[in-house]
């Protein structure tokens, strides 16, 4: 058991029908701690019985949670916030033991994930609809927008709090109940999130959970179920194809938070302190393990070696180590596919001509720990360009012309987030346009933000989460004719 942490606060049952209970058959599956191995838990397996009861429990309570009040919706979402403020430090505990990212990262996570709570809150009394009058003048035009109704939630084991807050927030505000599936590597984070909700006085029935080593079955029952009317994933674009294959059989509503690989170009004229700057939080949030992170560097040739000087020697600098321990920088990554992955990807670099200009190895472990890592000259064949690296290796590769960054930057089936660094205007302006991604970070290497519509074009998704337009992923348009 993870020392930072303590088990009698964890919860690690399904939480159906406002209850806690055990899965079917009494089955669990263990949560390990990727720094040190130990098992931080047993929790519930959920099978096929519980997916359907949960998703009947969702199905019982839309019609009653539908008719809810937008205060009391948004009432229950800030006394959650408020909650998950209070509980920062237990949360941050429980995501670091489970995720392996550092606690002050996980501090930080939990302020974010928190502050999706409080923007939906204030979001849910604000829904509004829309009047207009016919063409011909004799039908006055009412629209409302009601709850799209229950909702399948899939998220991912990156960010553990902030990806399901970002999915059940606008739920909560636009009145749809829910069933959710958190990742079974990092289970324990969700299902405290789930309890603070309960506290919060969300109803019965509302959001139901359902963990479970066996996520592709689950999942199905309920996309199958003719009781979900959404889906709402994140994760990677494998599984998204697969619900979105799904959800076309079912003719849901889809929302697909999807992988990414973001291109971070420095132009001829960029400060070079600030690309650096940019470049670490863009490259190691989360040890590089976020859908967000700057997959491929492009430099301009004659910033490239000063660059590459200025990253090597920020990133050497970086401790690596169990992120519950004080001075950690840089956690484990989450597993051992993980850490086999990104040492691949390095060494097929190296071996098609890449130079390397610190890290490269795996410290000894126990955990799935591995140096930060800068690369450059990295040719355009390496495979890395066409993977989402996950870990903390950034990947420099010279460029001449502008129009090559673009063609560089856009030669991607991704396009989640692009990032550019340049002190002209025009050039800023030009890039924002061109490059075929959801989000532009110009001279900063850090988007998300809960006031920001978040989400990408092309494989990396369809929808947003977050800002104005967040809740409407949860809406339906209904438009009544009114006869004059
Ligand atoms: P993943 O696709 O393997 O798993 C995501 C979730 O899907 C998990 O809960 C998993 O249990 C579930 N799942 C797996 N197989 C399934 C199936 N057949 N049917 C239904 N559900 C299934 O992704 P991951 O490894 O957990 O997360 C990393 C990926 O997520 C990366 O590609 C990353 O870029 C992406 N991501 C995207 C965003 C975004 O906002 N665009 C944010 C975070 C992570």
């Amino acid at each position: 058991m993870s020392s930072s942490l303590d088990p009698t606060t964890l919860h690690t049952d399904l939480f159906i029908d406002g209850s806690w209970r055990k899965a079917a058959g009494e089955a669990t599956f263990t949560v390990e701690n990727p720094a040190t191995h130990e098992v931080i838990a047993e929790v519930a397996d959920g099978g096929l019985d519980d997916a359907l009861e949960a998703i009947a429990a969702a199905g019982r309570a839309q019609a009653t949670w539908s008719k809810s009040t937008p205060r009391e919706r948004a009432d229950i979402l800030r006394r959650a916030y408020d909650l998950v403020i209070a509980n920062t430090d237990r949360l941050a505990a429980i995501m670091t033991a489970e995720m392996g990212k550092p606690l002050a990262e996980a501090k930080g996570e939990v302020a974010y994930g928190a502050e999706f709570l409080r923007w939906f809150s204030e979001e849910a009394i604000r829904i509004g609809g829309d009047h207009t009058t016919s063409i011909d003048g004799n039908t006055r035009i009412l629209i409302s927008k009601e709850p799209v109704g229950p909702c399948v939630l899939v998220t991912p084991w990156n960010f553990p709090l902030a990806m399901g807050a970002r999915k059940i927030a606008p739920a909560v505000a636009a009145g749809c109940t829910m069933v959710f599936k958190p990742a079974e590597l990092t289970p324990l984070t969700s299902l405290a999130l789930v309890d603070i909700f309960r506290q919060a006085g969300l109803p019965d029935g509302v959001l139901n959970v359902v963990t479970t080593a066996s996520p592709a079955s689950v999942v199905e029952a309920w996309m199958n179920s003719g009781i979900a009317r959404k889906v709402s994933f994140t994760g990677s674009t494998e599984v998204g194809k697969i619900l979105l294959r799904q959800a076309a059989e079912n003719v849901m509503r889809a929302s697909m938070e999807l992988g990414g690989n973001a291109p971070f170009v420095v132009l001829p004229d960029a400060d070079l302190e600030r690309a650096v700057a940019g470049a670490m939080q863009a490259k190691m949030r989360n040890m590089g393990e976020a859908c967000t992170a700057a997959n491929r560097f492009f430099v301009h040739r004659s910033l490239a070696e000063e660059f590459g000087e200025k990253l090597a020697k920020r990133m050497a600098e970086l401790q690596v180590g169990n992120g519950a321990l004080e001075g950690a920088d840089v956690g484990p990554l989450i597993e051992q596919k993980a850490l086999d992955k990104v040492e691949g990807l390095v060494a097929d670099a190296l071996a098609k001509g890449a130079r390397i200009l610190t890290g490269g190895n795996r410290p000894e472990g126990p955990g799935y720990f591995y140096t930060p890592t800068v690369l450059t000259d990295v040719p355009l064949d390496a495979e890395l360009m066409t993977t989402e690296i996950f870990g903390p290796v950034a990947a420099i590769t010279p460029f001449d012309s502008e129009d090559e960054a673009v063609r560089l930057a856009n030669d991607t089936n991704w396009g989640l987030v692009g990032y550019v660094f340049t002190e002209s205007v025009d050039k800023a302006m030009r890039f924002s346009s061109e490059l075929e991604v959801g989000m532009v970070g110009l001279n900063t290497g850090l988007v998300s933000n809960p006031a920001a519509p978040f989400g990408g074009v092309k494989q990396s998704g369809l929808g947003r989460e977050g800002g104005k337009v967040g809740i409407d992923e949860f809406l339906e348009y209904k438009y009544t004719a009114i006869a004059r």
